[in-house]
């Protein structure tokens, strides 16, 4: 029970060490410090060391804790890429915890380990622990401007780190106004979503049956095929084939993950032209930019960037250069769902078709992406957000919910979704560690 607060000094109500009580509505905890320092903004209010804070006045919004777990899930089958083979997904997930008892939850998750980009699940989750969260303690976690913004100024990159804090945020509003992400978002213009499947045993006729399968169950009719890492030649034949076999009934696509160089890709991007594929990703290393602008003027075949764009930024760059026709939105690597909206901006105002593309999130990075897509005029090539189906565990009560070809997501507030405990404490991967600290 609340206990009644004195005054102290500067107006701040201060209580005794070790308790905490709500006046009005504004919750008073513990000693005073200069955290709520009156002549700076309030995101300019860092604390020091959190753990000894006196006489702070929260918001019933505040951030009080934000705790990140490593999980390691089972999936359906190895997922072949170009750079990297995934027997399993590992996914942060965030539970940022609220004064007024709320939680939002987010996902940060990478694709094997280091091999895509500069974040891992560990440097994800230590980063987070050790410099996201001294900054965001006490914030208001309604205003999320402010909070990112806060760690924009202190923090650069850690873009994956970054998405699943700003999901949580929007998660924890959504849930306290009761509205789904898609309206904190300014309003969905369509409830459900197509869904492309990837096509990655390597094993042409595997591939087929697959696909085919997919056809069947009405789940997907649009393929992507991972290719670059074996022989060229190989590859196309691979493809073909798998076109060939799949006819008008399906979109067939590729994506080379930057395995080929400029000649390579100017004769294969022709090939795939002359055989009915809709659209190559990423051919070449994104850092040849001008190789894909070069690309992308002859290809009979639109050119989409992915690994291109690692920030807003990029996209801008992209833009400007015509160094793709198509753009691959990841909260992931933008900073968050509502990052993805900003380079969703820069590719309608330049002409730039988009898709929403996965990093293979579990549900909750899944379902963040699809707000934001709900959220778009234009989605021409649809999405790839099949990470779920990948996964043969998730650590959430709601399964995202596919049918006729699309991914269908609720109205219901913030993400929709919450973390199953049982299945959390099962996965979690320092579940050794935390049973031993139990006992
Ligand atoms: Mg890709």
């Amino acid at each position: 029970m609340a206990r009644r607060s004195s005054v102290g000094a500067g107006g701040i109500p201060t209580q005794s060490v070790g308790t905490r009580c709500t006046l009005n509505t504004l919750k008073v905890s513990l000693q005073t410090n200069s955290i709520l320092d009156p002549h700076k903004k309030p995101y300019e209010n860092r604390p020091q060391n959190f753990k000894n804070l006196v006489g702070i006045v929260m918001l019933p919004s505040a951030i009080e804790s934000i705790e990140t777990i490593i999980v390691d899930l089972p999936t359906i089958r190895p997922h072949k890429l170009a750079m990297h083979t995934m027997q399993n997904q590992t996914l942060v997930i965030i539970r940022l915890r609220c004064a007024d008892g709320i939680e939002g939850i987010g996902e940060s998750t990478t694709i094997g380990g280091l091999s895509y980009g500069g974040e891992s699940p560990d440097s994800i989750k230590t980063n987070i622990d050790q410099h996201f969260t001294p900054l965001l303690i006490g914030q208001d976690s309604n205003n999320i401007n402010a909070a990112m913004l806060r760690l924009e100024r202190s923090i650069k990159g850690n873009t994956f780190a970054k998405s699943g804090i700003e999901t949580a945020l929007l998660d924890a509003l959504g849930k306290r106004l009761g509205l789904p992400v898609s309206e904190l978002l300014g309003g969905r213009v369509r409830d459900a979503l197509p869904v492309a499947w990837t096509l990655a045993s390597g094993d042409t006729a595997k591939d087929i049956a697959e696909a085919e399968h997919m056809l069947d169950i009405r789940r997907h009719r649009i393929f992507k095929l991972k290719i670059g890492a074996g022989e060229v030649n190989r590859d196309l034949a691979h493809v073909i084939a798998i076109k060939k076999a799949l006819g008008d009934r399906a979109s067939v696509r590729v994506d080379v993950n930057q395995a080929w160089d400029e000649a390579v890709a100017l004769r294969a991007c022709r090939v795939l032209g002359d055989n009915g594929i809709d659209l190559i990703e990423q051919p070449i290393s994104r850092n040849n930019r001008m190789g894909m602008a070069r690309l992308n003027a002859i290809s009979p075949v639109p050119i989409m960037a992915d690994e291109s764009i690692e920030c807003v930024e990029d996209a801008f760059n992209v833009a400007r250069e015509g160094a793709a026709s198509v753009f691959a939105l990841k909260i992931a690597k933008n900073g968050g769902p509502r990052a993805i909206l900003r380079t969703a901006a820069i590719a309608e105002a330049a002409g730039i078709a988009l898709y929403g593309g996965t990093m293979l999130e579990g549900g909750i990075g899944t379902l963040a992406t699809a707000h934001a897509c709900l959220t778009l005029n234009k989605l021409s090539w649809d999405t790839e957000l099949f990470g779920p189906l990948l996964l043969t565990e998730d650590v959430i009560n709601e399964k995202p919910v596919y049918r006729d070809f699309e991914l269908h997501v609720s109205q219901a507030p913030g993400l929709g979704l919450s973390l199953d405990e049982e299945r959390l404490a099962f996965f979690r991967r320092d579940k050794a560690t935390t049973a031993i600290h139990q006992a």
